[in-house]
């Protein structure tokens, strides 16, 4: 019984539901790492260091974070719990580091200016229309805006340039969005800093808004998931785009 709900679990489940079942149902060993999502989490790592020391007034030094971040990387190569798998745009350990540090120069060059309030807010809140499940989500970083209101910032990296209609569609931030209504913080605004790892890598600032509309949307969302996994509904969704990064190729019987 899934009772805690967040963006991952949601969009897995989109994705594909016997993706979702291996992972959080059965926790099932992964049989593989892919390397983008390592590098996504080594980036994320740099980020919140850059943003935790503009936070109390501290340097921040290009060559500083670059190294904490190859560490991040090389360390979490080295405990990867199965073999990593790398892209074609980053097919070693070596040209993936080195894009991490094209990734934190870039950053850092074309960086955020606000000022920082907190970094890597966990927030867990019931969810009063759907008893018995709650919600949960951990916001990157959260600054006061030009109007000395506040701001949500939540880094994505990414292969490509994202649109702003698939920004504007996404979950993630709508549950940010609830979530921090429930906690007493209504109408906080709302961005997206995406990453772009490109050869020349490239910051693209995004605003989004969400309305009520959208949170009843995901509410309904919620339940009707969760509904699904409770009656044990799990369809496989092959598709080359989703079953090729799949950590459960073996255990699903999709190969290639
Ligand atoms: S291999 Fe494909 S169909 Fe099977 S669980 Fe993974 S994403 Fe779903």
């Amino acid at each position: 019984m899934i009772t805690v709900w967040s963006y991952s679990k949601l969009s897995t489940w989109t994705r594909c539901p016997a993706q979702f079942r291996f992972r959080y149902l059965e926790q099932a060993p992964v049989e593989s790492v892919g390397a983008a999502l390592l590098l996504g989490s080594a980036v994320h790592h740099g980020v919140q260091l850059i943003h935790s020391r503009r936070k109390l007034g501290l340097a921040v030094g290009l060559a500083e974070i670059q190294g904490s971040v190859t560490s991040f990387l090389e360390a979490s190569v080295r405990h990867a719990e199965a073999p990593v798998e790398y892209p074609k745009t980053h097919t070693t350990l070596s040209a993936t580091l080195d894009l991490s540090r094209r990734l934190i120069e870039t950053y850092l060059a074309q960086g955020p200016s606000g000022e920082v309030v907190v970094t890597e807010l966990e927030l867990t809140h019931p969810i009063a229309w759907l008893p018995g499940l709650k919600l949960t989500g951990v916001v990157d970083r959260i600054e006061s805006d030009e109007q000395g209101g506040l701001r949500v910032v939540e880094l994505k990296t990414a292969s490509k340039r994202l649109s702003q209609a698939e920004l504007d569609a996404s979950d993630q931030v709508t549950i940010y969005a609830l979530l921090l209504d429930l906690a007493g913080y209504p109408g906080v605004k709302l961005r997206y800093e995406v990453l772009t790892k490109a050869k020349r890598p490239h910051l693209l600032t995004m605003d989004t808004v969400r309305t009520p509309n959208h949170e009843t949307r995901l509410l309904e969302r919620i339940d009707q998931v969760s509904r699904a996994v409770a009656s044990g509904v799990f369809p496989r969704v092959v598709a080359p785009q989703t079953c090729r990064g799949c950590a459960y190729r073996k255990r699903c019987g999709v190969s290639g």
